[in-house]
């Protein structure tokens, strides 16, 4: 059992209700225990911690635990074993825990290797966040994210597919429902798999309780997906009226993967990365904004995803996303703090992303208030994951 820990705190973003000013957090176990003013008694044997400013762990909707940020990722695929990458996973993982991501949906990896990781985590032989792990991205033969993916055709290849990742272990499955930036010759716009396809796929899942996820980045792909009955829609860079009208009809969320496209843009050529990866991130980034703030403000639900992994989008940097969210789509801090926990919980189908009294003790301890200073989640100070401190400062 591990003893328990005492925060005292500055400001308390705890998600329920009215942020707490001033007071102490007690943690038993994997818990919180209870939270009140700064007379709150402390249990003789806790350490104690103070805090300007805390948040619950943050959830990372769309990573690729695998990759570090290559300049090129396919053939980073290419070029390593499979032993290799799960090695590179591992230190992924526990920079991503470090930086102050206590859960993580992995969006497609070779092998079992998300899953395998997972696993050691949850075992506690290696370090890293909570996973939530789809297995092998489902795609269309040769089409988008074919290097880390599973090649299906016609629905019920699509169904088989689904079922081998249920069998290798995944938590939830991802379908590539158009074409994406990394794959050459995949034009993100067009089309991956059919409706047909991603309808029989995603029937299929959730016959199993599994969520599903879709990459989609053209309009038309965005309406089959949504269409087809996918709960979260992965980058949505080009949703037009039509999507986001789906969306609310639908409920589902979107996960907007800001990072990926401004880190490619702002590496630029010199950086090593393939010129047409170069152009496909600078068409869809001219859009993006103006698309994804209408999504937002006509009520779309988005969660926070950063598609970790991709060129120059280290898993250590999810702050980075965070910041986007404000300075490209307007959103407040609370807003992007209430997206980056409790909405991507929900969308993780994990019980987190709150710290009242009774909820798992994952949490972060930030130098200085996210209301104060947009690049607050920086460097944390002291992360907590199941009640345990895990990069003591
Ligand atoms: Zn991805």
């Amino acid at each position: 059992m591990n003893s328990s820990l005492a925060i005292r705190f500055g400001t308390l973003h705890d998600q329920r209700g009215e942020s707490k000013r001033n007071g102490v957090l007690i943690v038993e176990g994997d818990r919180v225990a209870r939270v009140g003013g700064p007379e709150t008694e402390v249990p003789a044997n806790a350490s104690v911690v103070d805090a300007a400013c805390v948040v619950p762990g943050l959830i990372n909707a769309h990573a690729h635990l695998e990759a570090s940020g290559e300049a090129q990722t396919a053939n980073f695929f290419k070029l390593t074993t499979p032993t290799q990458r799960a090695l590179l996973a591992a230190r992924n993982a526990r920079e991503a825990l470090h930086a102050g991501v206590t859960s993580l949906r992995d969006l497609g990896s070779t092998e079992s290797i998300a899953i395998d990781v997972r696993d050691a985590i949850a075992a506690g032989t290696i370090a890293g966040p909570n996973v939530v792990a789809a297995g092998r991205a489902i795609c269309m033969t040769g089409g988008h994210g074919r290097f880390i993916g599973r090649e299906a055709d016609g629905e019920l290849d699509v169904r088989k597919a689904v079922r081998e990742q249920l069998g290798a272990g995944a938590d939830c499955i991802k379908f590539i429902a158009t074409g994406g930036v990394l794959t050459q010759g995949a034009v993100p716009g067009g089309p991956g798999l059919d409706e047909a396809e991603l309808r029989a796929g995603i029937a299929e899942a959730h016959a199993h309780g599994m969520r599903c996820a879709a990459h989609a980045i053209g309009a038309a792909g965005i309406a089959r997906a949504l269409g087809a009955g996918v709960d979260s829609i992965e980058h949505g860079h080009l949703v037009d009226d039509r999507g986001i009208e789906l969306f609310l009809e639908r409920g589902a969320t979107l996960v907007p993967t800001l990072a990926a496209i401004r880190c490619i843009v702002a590496g630029g050529t010199e950086a090593g990365m393939p010129d047409f990866v170069i152009r496909k991130a600078r068409e869809i980034d001219e859009h993006a904004e103006r698309n994804l703030r209408r999504a937002l403000s006509a009520g779309v639900r988005f969660a926070g995803g950063s598609d970790a992994g991709t060129p120059f989008n280290a898993h250590g940097d999810y702050a980075y996303e965070l910041e986007l969210m404000q300075s490209v789509l307007g959103m407040s801090a609370r807003e992007v703090l209430y997206a980056t926990t409790v909405r991507s919980a929900a969308v993780l189908d994990i019980a987190r992303g709150t710290l009242g009294p009774g909820d798992i003790a994952d949490l972060v301890v930030l130098a200085h208030d996210i209301e104060s200073d947009a690049r607050a989640y920086r460097n944390p100070v002291l992360v907590v994951k199941n009640g345990v401190m895990v990069t003591p400062s």
